[in-house]
């Protein structure tokens, strides 16, 4: 789970990391009451979505910028206006753009200089991995492709924790000594402290800054939480935003399946998530491309089968179906039924294959035979991508 810069500020406030004075705005006329709040000479406005890149970003009404930095409190209301309600394009969000709905007001600092600073929970190391550059700012992907030994990483041992004499080679590294050094080493551990208390897979601050007073202060925050921990963590959760995810997953989390959407045209519906790996697979080895991922799991109910095939239903990229079942734990005549039933509910436009096997499978062949369905059967996985291509083609 993702979570916004303001909500992002909240954490760094409490943990302990240094972040400009500034509120959330959810109109223009708030967002001038927030910089009249606080006295200063240059305000920075920030669209609010889970996307990187705003900076450089561009407002489908033509608008520059998703990050304005202004002098006046009117200005920041004229900002605001230009960025609420209106879709911001960044090289993170795709063609289609976010929405943005609320604007931050922040004071903008005097920037000495941008370093980069995240850390993340890493997957070959199976551990916690700080990363930092002194090349910070917008251009960070380009520095890691072009120059990436300018990319520093401190590997961190899980139990032992962030050590002090880690956080002096990450100093050296950034060319950073007295007073700012031992800012930054404050800033580290409590951030340290904030990744491993959160249960974070990733903390990015994307410009860490310095000052002319020496000071280091985050301007910018992008947090990903370990899903799996995320019961622990009620106050977190709470801070999640349906609008900024995909439809039909919001939809299919209602109904707990696990569902991932995907770009392709060729649905499937799966037990087991192996399984449907497989199959994602074997539609792509067969010239398709899937359209989403979906397991419903072994002990589906029909509810959440029929459920499962309302949502891939409704997604007018899907242009054919493909349900493979091998039924372990899971009844044939359960995923059938649920098929039935949906069926009844929605307007089935394009070609479905199914293919069934396993357990009580005749049953659920009777099922799909006496029901009106309209379907084309398949003896295997292969036959059942192979039909699906062709059906679709
Ligand atoms: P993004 O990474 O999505 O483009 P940032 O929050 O990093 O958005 O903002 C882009 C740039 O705007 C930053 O690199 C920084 O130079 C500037 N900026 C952002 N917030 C502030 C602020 N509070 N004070 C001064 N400059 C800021
Ligand atoms: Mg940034």
């Amino acid at each position: 789970m993702n979570i916004h810069e303001y909500q992002a500020k909240e954490l760094f406030e409490k943990f302990g990391v240094p972040t400009p004075k500034g509120d959330v705005a959810n109109t223009a006329e708030e967002a001038r009451k927030i910089a009249e709040s606080f006295d200063s000479n240059l305000y920075a406005v920030k669209s609010q979505v889970h996307a990187g890149g705003r900076g450089k970003g561009t407002f489908k009404n033509g608008y520059q910028g998703g990050v304005q930095i202004v002098k006046t409190a009117a200005e920041v209301e004229e900002a605001a206006k230009n960025m609420i309600g209106e879709v911001l394009v960044t090289h993170q969000t795709g063609e289609e753009g976010k929405l943005v709905s609320k604007v931050m007001v922040a004071d903008a600092v005097e920037i000495e200089k941008e370093y980069y600073l995240s850390i993340l929970m890493d997957r070959e190391h199976s551990c916690p991995v700080i990363v930092a550059s002194t090349e910070g700012g917008m251009n960070i992907e380009d520095v890691a492709e072009e120059t990436p030994e300018l990319i520093h990483k401190e590997v961190i041992h899980p139990l032992a924790g962030l050590q002090a004499y880690e956080v002096r080679k990450l100093c050296k590294k950034l060319g950073l000594s007295g007073g700012t050094a031992k800012a930054f080493a404050k800033t580290l551990k409590s951030l340290m402290k904030l990744f491993i208390e959160c249960d974070c897979d990733m903390v990015e601050i994307n410009p860490l800054v310095t000052t002319p007073d020496g000071e280091v202060m985050a301007l910018d925050a992008k947090f990903s939480f370990d899903d799996n921990a995320l019961y622990r963590h009620p106050e977190i959760q709470a801070l999640h935003d349906p609008s900024e995810e995909d439809p039909r997953e919001v939809e299919a989390a209602k109904y707990d399946l696990n569902y991932i959407g995907l770009d392709g045209n060729i649905a499937c519906l799966v037990n087991g998530a192996g399984l449907a790996m497989s199959t994602m697979d074997i539609i792509k080895h067969s010239g398709g491309e899937p359209a989403n991922f979906l397991d419903v799991g072994g002990g589906a109910t029909q509810e959440q089968v029929a459920n499962a095939f309302k949502i891939i239903c409704s997604d007018p990229n899907v242009k054919g179906i493909l349900v493979n079942i091998f039924g372990g734990i899971m009844d044939c005549d359960v995923i059938a039924k649920g098929i039935v039933a949906a069926s009844k509910e929605v307007n089935l436009e394009v070609p479905l294959v199914v293919r069934l096997e396993g357990n009580n499978v005749a049953a659920g062949k009777e099922t799909l035979a006496n029901s009106d369905v309209d379907l084309i059967a398949a003896d295997d996985l292969a036959d059942a991508a192979k039909k699906a291509v062709a059906a679709i083609s």
